[in-house]
C-alpha cells in the first residue's frame, strides 16, 4: 500500500490527503495535474471548501535516521524515512580545517593578531547536529504546505522517569508489564551501554535481570537491576550475583558499584532533541512530546515492527486501534546542495583544479531528475533518471544500469534538484 496523494486546490489551499486509487481517477479524468513530484501532490483546477480532517504529523528523531508519520483519526495515512549527512559534513569541515591549517603553516608571512572575538551564539549545535535539526525542520514545513496538519508530536527523550532526577535514591520501582517499565527498561539500556554486565554482549535482545535475586528478597528498586542477555540471565536464574560471579570479583564489585551510580542527566536530554522540540514550537501548532520507552510501549503493544517510520507512528499517545493504510514509507536522503569550493585541492592541499562558478546548464542543474525520450542512435528510447551537468550540450544520464550522454534538446524536467535523493521501499 503506497502513501496517500496530497492534494491542493486551485488556490493552493491544501486539502485532506486522499487514497492513491482516488488520485489515480482524478488524473485520468482531467480534474487535477501533478504538482510535485515528492513528496507526491496533485493540483485540483477547482476551488473546494471542505472541513480538515484532524491530522497529526509525528516525528521519531534520531542521529541517522528520522521517521516522520501522518495519523489521521486512527489511520496512518504517510509516511517517510529521512536519512541524514551529518558524518559527510563532519568529514568536509575536518578536509577543510586540515587544508587551511596546512596552507597557513607553508605561508609565515606577518598576520596581525585577531582579537579574541570568536563566541559561540547561545543554542549553538555543532554543523553535523544542527543540520538534523534543519533537515527535518524543512520537511515539516514543507508537509505543512502541501497537508491540512493540526498537530504535532515529537519523541522528546530516550526515558522519561517522571522527572525524578536520580531514580535510584528516590526509590524507583520496576513493576513489569505497565509503561513505567518500559521507561525503566530505556534506562537501563542507556546506563549500561546496551551491553550484558555479565559476559559483555552487544547487539542482542537484553533482559532486565535483578542483581539480588527477588526469590532471595531482591528489591525491584532501579539499584538492584542490571542488563543481561537471555543466556546469561537465564545461566545465573535465582543466584545471587556473588554466587553467581565466583572468582570474578572484580565484576561483580564493578556491576555493583554501577548499579548504585545514577546516570548521568545528560544521557538522558539529548539537545538536539531539544533544539528541535523549540523550533517545532515556534511553528505554532501544538506540539506534544513523548518518551523513547513510551514509543516502544506503544510498537510493542500494536505488534509492529521496528522502523524509523513505523517508531514514529507510536510516538506519543497512540489509539489502540490504530490502522496503518501504508506500508511503503517515502525515503529521503539528503544530499546537500553541491558545494561552494572553487579550488579543488588534492590530498595534500595543493590546487589541482578549477570548478566553474555557474550551476545551471541550459536550465538544468546536476541531480535535475529528467524525462528523456532519445529518438534515435544506439540509445534510443524513453528514460527517467537524473542527470550531471559538464557545461557543454551533453549531459550524463544516470540510469541504475548504465550511463550515457544525451543532448538536453531530448530531457524534460521532472523534479529539480532540492538538495534530496528519494526512493520507495
Ligand atoms: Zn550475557
Amino acid at each position: 500500500m503506497p502513501n496517500f496523494v496530497f492534494v491542493l486546490d486551485t488556490t493552493k489551499k491544501p486539502l485532506n490527503p486522499i487514497h492513491p486509487g482516488q488520485a489515480r481517477r482524478l488524473l485520468k479524468q482531467g480534474k487535477a495535474a501533478v504538482f510535485r513530484r515528492y513528496p507526491f501532490t496533485l493540483i485540483l483546477k477547482e476551488e473546494v471548501t471542505e472541513t480538515p480532517k484532524n491530522i497529526k504529523l509525528k516525528i521519531d528523531p534520531g542521529s541517522k535516521f528520522t521517521g516522520i508519520a501522518l495519523v489521521q483519526e486512527n489511520q496512518v495515512i504517510w509516511a517517510v524515512e529521512l536519512q541524514h549527512r551529518g558524518q559527510q559534513i563532519k568529514d568536509s569541515l575536518t578536509s577543510r580545517r586540515q587544508i587551511r591549517r596546512g596552507r597557513r603553516g607553508r605561508k609565515t608571512r606577518y598576520r596581525q593578531r585577531r582579537f579574541l572575538n570568536r563566541k559561540r551564539r547561545d543554542g549553538w549545535l555543532p554543523p553535523s547536529l544542527q543540520h538534523r535539526v534543519d533537515t527535518t525542520l524543512t520537511w515539516v514545513k514543507r508537509l505543512l504546505r502541501y497537508c491540512p496538519i493540526n498537530s504535532l508530536a515529537v519523541e522528546l527523550v530516550k526515558f522519561d522517569l517522571q522527572k525524578q532526577e536520580n531514580p535510584e535514591i528516590e526509590g524507583v520501582e520496576y513493576q513489569h508489564g505497565t509503561l513505567y517499565g518500559w521507561e525503566v527498561r530505556e534506562y537501563l539500556l542507556a546506563k549500561f551501554n546496551r551491553t550484558c554486565q555479565y559476559c559483555g554482549v552487544t547487539n542482542k535482545p537484553f533482559e532486565v535481570d535483578h542483581i539480588h535475586p527477588r526469590s532471595k528478597g531482591g528489591s525491584d528498586r532501579v539499584s538492584n537491576l542490571t542488563l543481561a542477555c537471555h543466556d546469561c540471565n537465564q545461566a545465573k536464574g535465582n543466584q545471587d550475583i556473588k554466587d553467581f560471579l565466583k572468582g570474578k570479583s572484580d565484576l561483580a564489585n564493578r556491576i555493583l558499584k554501577q548499579a548504585k551510580t545514577p546516570l548521568k542527566d545528560a544521557a538522558a536530554v539529548n539537545s538536539t532533541r531539544w533544539k528541535l522540540f523549540n523550533s517545532l514550537k515556534k511553528l505554532g501548532l501544538p506540539v506534544e512530546t513523548g518518551s523513547g520507552g513510551l514509543t516502544k510501549f506503544n510498537r510493542k503493544g500494536l505488534k509492529v515492527p521496528k522502523s524509523h517510520w513505523q517508531d514514529a507512528a507510536c510516538v506519543g499517545q497512540v489509539s489502540d486501534n490504530l490502522v496503518f493504510r501504508t506500508n511503503q514509507p517515502l525515503l529521503i536522503k539528503a544530499t546537500g546542495h553541491g558545494t561552494r569550493q572553487r579550488c579543488r585541492p588534492n590530498k595534500f592541499g595543493f590546487p589541482k583544479s578549477h570548478a566553474p562558478k555557474a550551476k545551471f546548464f541550459r536550465g538544468f542543474q546536476t541531480g535535475d531528475l529528467v524525462s528523456a525520450s532519445v529518438p534515435k542512435g544506439k540509445f534510443a528510447g524513453q528514460y527517467v533518471g537524473k542527470i550531471a551537468t559538464r557545461f557543454r550540450p551533453s549531459f550524463v544520464l544516470q540510469l541504475p544500469d548504465k550511463k550515457f550522454d544525451v543532448h538536453p534538446k531530448y530531457l524534460t524536467l521532472m523534479h529539480r534538484n532540492d538538495g534530496y535523493n528519494y526512493a520507495f521501499q
